[in-house]
């Protein structure tokens, strides 16, 4: 008798994973333990499509028939506390013991918090369905919110919010939004089209003071603002989800430390998704952590093989992207490890920048244009990225060269 795979975390990857274990043909029993009272759901419509909902739907990854059609377990509203590596056993809230075969740790990640005093009811952080809920129920035209923090959640939010009448006034500590892994050249696309619908965007100022009396909060900034508004959502990043495998004595940097093959220190124990650091081979082997939705899909499927044995390393190239009003913008690659930068423009005012390192390698390839316009040649330039290509920047640079025609090459 096998005690079959156990997977805690019924996220992205967690659900993908226990998909893939079937997919794959394995007959044991499948375990897929997750602390949300939902169903595994896809994250991204929470900051997009389901603000723009009167009544916001959660987009199940797999629904209860497909779980019981593929005898797959999921046991949900109970958080797993405890692994027992050597009895192979996980604990769970409920005082429950799963033995385990493979265990996934597919934990995810968790809003980083704003180490403030003053922060009440009226503060809040954007990760699960039900925190979506509680944000849309305060998006209207007579509201006022704020957003702490200018990247991703907040400028996806702030779209959506706009769109809803919402008055909207971003902070940003940094000297410019998505400071982060988006060039300056495509953060101030963005940037223009949210003074154009609306948004008041604050850079480069920290917050001195946050008062929350449960209707509102008003915000001191430390440059004498204050800002007084109805919600303040709070989107200054996220941290992984370790605690479990850290208290089970597993390897953590900067998020629980896997293998090529997602592999933690234990044979028997696997990690992926945002929760995991791995060595990523298109960059010779950097650890990297990745918070995005087909990352987790993709590392979901590989350690759904490697628990089989398959014995596989990562190999993809990190790809993401975000919408925002009309404008899509994706990165595929790792744009900081570029030395110098192309530019290809494109229809409709849409362009791609190309990132060279300094041996003329494509590295990474950012894009921004209305709709899907940027989404073929993103692709295009993601397969160069895993040949290691060194296309001729002139040719990347040249709208009448197709960059099919350098795949070739
Ligand atoms: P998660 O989806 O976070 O799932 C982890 C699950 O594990 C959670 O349900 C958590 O509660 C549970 N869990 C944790 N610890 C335990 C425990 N001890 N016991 C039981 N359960 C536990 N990416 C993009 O590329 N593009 C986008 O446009 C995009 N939009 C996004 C919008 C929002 C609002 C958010 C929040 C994220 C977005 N992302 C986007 C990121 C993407 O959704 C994540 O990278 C992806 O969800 C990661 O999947 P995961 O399974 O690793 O983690
Ligand atoms: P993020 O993209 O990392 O952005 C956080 C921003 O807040 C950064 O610009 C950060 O600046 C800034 N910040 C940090 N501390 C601050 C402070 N005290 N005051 C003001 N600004 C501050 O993270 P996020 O937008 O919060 O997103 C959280 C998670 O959701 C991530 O996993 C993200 O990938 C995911 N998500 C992804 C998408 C997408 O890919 N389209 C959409 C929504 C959400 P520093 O650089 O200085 O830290």
């Amino acid at each position: 008798m096998t005690n079959g795979m156990v997977i805690i975390g019924a996220g992205e990857c967690g659900g993908r994973a226990a998909l893939a274990l079937r997919d794959l043909g394995y007959d044991g029993p499948v375990t897929l333990v997750g602390d949300e009272p939902h169903l595994p759901y896809e994250r991204p419509p929470l900051s997009k499509e389901a603000m723009a909902s009167d009544a916001p739907v959660i987009k199940a990854i797999a629904s209860d028939e497909i779980l019981a059609e593929r005898s797959i377990r999921h046991i949900h509203s109970v958080q797993a506390v405890a692994i027992d590596r050597a009895a192979h056993l996980v604990r769970l809230s409920d005082g429950s013991d799963l033995p385990y075969d493979k265990l996934l740790l597919a934990t995810g990640s968790t809003p980083r918090k704003l180490p403030m005093p003053g922060l009440g009811p009226r503060c809040v952080y954007l990760r699960t369905f039900n925190d979506a809920l509680a944000i849309r129920a305060h998006l209207s035209a007579r509201n006022r919110i704020a957003i702490v923090g200018g990247g991703f959640i907040g400028l996806e939010l702030a779209a959506a919010a706009r769109r809803l009448g919402a008055a909207v006034t971003v902070i940003e500590a940094q000297p410019r939004i998505l400071m982060r892994g988006v060039p300056a050249e495509i953060a101030k696309v963005i940037h223009e089209a949210h003074e154009a619908e609306g948004v008041k965007i604050l850079c480069g100022d920290g917050i001195a003071a946050i008062a929350d009396d449960g209707a509102e909060v008003r915000i001191a900034l430390a440059g004498g603002l204050d800002i007084v508004a109805d919600l303040a959502v709070i989107g200054i990043g996220a941290v992984p989800v370790i605690g479990l495998a850290a208290e089970a004595g597993l390897t953590i940097d900067n998020g629980i430390a896997v293998d090529a093959g997602l592999r933690t220190g234990d044979p028997a124990i696997f990690a992926a998704g945002d929760c995991c650091s791995f060595p990523l081979a298109v960059y010779g082997g950097r650890r990297v952590r990745l918070e995005a939705w087909r990352n987790a899909q993709e590392q979901g499927a590989l350690a759904a093989r490697n628990m089989l044995g398959a014995g596989e390393s990562h190999a993809a190239v990190p790809w993401f992207w975000s919408d925002q009003y009309g404008l899509t913008l994706q990165i595929s690659g790792l744009s900081d490890e570029g030395r110098s930068t192309v530019r290809r423009d494109l229809d409709d005012g849409a362009f791609i920048l190309f990132h060279l390192a300094e041996d003329g390698r494509l590295v990474a390839a950012s894009g921004i244009g209305p709709g899907n316009t940027v989404a073929r040649d993103i692709r295009l330039a993601e397969m160069l990225i895993a040949k290691r290509a060194k296309p001729a920047p002139e040719a990347l640079g040249s709208q009448t060269v197709k960059l099919k025609s350098l795949l070739a090459a």
